[in-house]
């Protein structure tokens, strides 16, 4: 029988403010554990919270990103349930009146354009963290961790609208370009900035109503996004094909074996408690506010992406590449105007610079070489000052060295050889060294004739102007056959 997924995701994202949601405290990552911390998000009887603006501005500019309805009055709502690293006994989020709703995420999966809807986008607090391992007496008790309790995130709950393990990487990885693009967050997937959360079940494909579906929670990589799924959608059906139900129930997804486990029974919403934060009045934002901020969204990835298609005539394969990341996107811009050839710009990002950024395992942004360096490169192929293979040789010294192209090009001497008299004398020499070559051309054996050049070319170190080496060759041989 064939069955369908259907996949429902929910992101957490942190926003990128230096203090958290509810009090003054940074949220730097990284510094020694409880270091951030003061009675606010310690939870202790009688601090009370005074909300971030920067949170609520970066919250509001994800929203309109994702096409969401932005509502001028939110509610803050306690979220009650007792974890060691909620020490007040609740998280501070947003329920039934959330920030924004309603809106949508468009993107293309394996060549086909798909749309996921986005319910809601709500503000919360994040919790500490609990540590089971790592420490000397980690067999015996758990430490604790407050650093990140109540640093800013924001939940974004799609519809269930995914039909595949594929589109739901592709999805997360699309979001994650949004987000980082408007600055909202900065995506550091190995710092916990951007989790993710899946519901799945899966139903016979004859069938309209809904299986019973289980919960992964905070799965951080993409590939591990397609991973869990994978597993969890073959777990699913192979209980259905022998007969047994689906539990309802949150499971967590271990990398190192690639499967999902049992972490315990899903709750439901008003397993919860939740009610309206006595401490928070209603968030209000103004329309002026709101419209203000739309203006300032940046141009969003899928929009450059049509853009570099238009304006740059490159492939939207290319375009798609090129603008996985702004800082990617912004540097072949740069390169491609500097240049005035932004199909070979787009080229040496793909393959040069891209080999060499995974080679050195280095992100764009550490990429020694500007876009101002790799444009002079692409000028002096264009001019025909350097062949294409010289091109590559100094690429790998600018990289190394750097020094810019027409400098290595003049200080090694790699510029290509238009001098007609020193291509004259290469060839004489070939000739007259391969005399059984040329006698064999003359009596009508043409083939020979690639080799003659090919041994030019390679006497003079690739420099040769293959145009002119041609025309000398053909004029010397002709005059030969007369
Ligand atoms: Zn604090």
């Amino acid at each position: 029988m064939d069955y369908v997924p259907v996949i429902g995701l929910e992101i957490h994202t942190q926003l990128r403010t230096h203090s958290k949601l509810f009090c003054g405290c940074s949220t730097t990552f990284g510094a020694p554990p409880n270091q951030h911390t003061c009675p606010v998000c310690l939870g202790l009887p009688g601090a009370l919270p005074v909300l971030n603006r920067r949170a609520v501005e970066l919250a509001v500019k994800a929203a309109l990103a994702l096409g969401c309805t932005v509502h001028e009055t939110s509610i803050f709502a306690r979220k009650n349930y007792f974890y060691p690293d909620l020490p007040k006994g609740y998280q501070i989020s947003q329920y039934d009146r959330p920030l924004a709703t309603d809106g949508a995420l468009e993107f293309e999966s394996r060549g086909e354009s798909k749309r996921v809807g986005i319910i809601r986008v709500h503000l919360e607090e994040d919790a500490g963290k609990s540590l089971h391992e790592g420490l000397p007496d980690s067999d015996r008790t758990t430490a604790l961790d407050f650093n990140r309790s109540g640093v800013p995130l924001i939940e974004i709950v799609s519809h269930p609208d995914v039909r595949s393990a594929a589109d739901a990487a592709e999805y997360f990885s699309r979001m994650r370009a949004i987000l980082v693009a408007t600055g909202v967050t900065d995506g550091n997937m190995e710092e916990g900035s951007l989790r993710c959360d899946a519901n799945i079940s899966v139903r016979p494909g004859d069938v309209q109503e809904l299986g019973v579906k289980t919960e992964i929670k905070n799965i951080n990589s993409f590939r591990n996004v397609q991973r869990a799924l994978e597993f969890e959608i073959g777990r699913q059906i192979a209980r259905l094909e022998s007969g047994d139900r689906v539990t309802h129930e949150t499971r967590l997804f271990d990398p190192g074996t690639g499967r999902t486990v049992s972490m315990r029974s899903k709750e439901e919403a008003h397993d919860y408690r939740y009610f309206p934060e006595p401490d928070l009045p209603p968030l209000m934002i103004t329309t002026d506010w709101i419209d203000g901020l739309r203006r300032v969204l940046p141009e969003l990835p899928d929009a450059r992406r049509r853009r570099f298609v238009a304006q740059y005539a490159i492939p939207d394969y290319d375009a798609g590449v090129l603008t996985q990341s702004s800082a990617l996107a912004t540097f072949f811009e740069e390169t491609a105007a500097a240049s005035a050839n932004p199909k070979a710009a787009s080229n040496w990002i793909m393959g040069e610079v891209t080999r060499k950024m995974n080679e050195l395992g280095l992100s764009i942004e550490d990429v020694p070489l500007t876009p101002g360096a790799l444009a002079g490169l692409i000028r002096l192929v264009d001019s025909g000052t350097i062949s294409g293979p010289t091109a590559k040789e100094v690429f790998e010294k600018m990289y190394t060295a750097g020094r810019a192209a027409d400098e290595i090009v003049a200080s090694e001497g790699l510029a290509r050889i238009d001098d007609e008299g020193a291509v004259q004398t290469a060839v004489t020499k070939v000739l007259e060294a391969n005399a059984d070559a040329v006698k064999q051309y003359r009596a009508g054996k043409k083939q020979t004739y690639g080799f003659l050049v090919g041994q030019v070319i390679k006497s003079m170190g690739g420099k040769a102007n293959p145009a002119l080496v041609n025309s000398i060759m053909r004029r010397e041989l002709d005059k030969g056959a007369a």
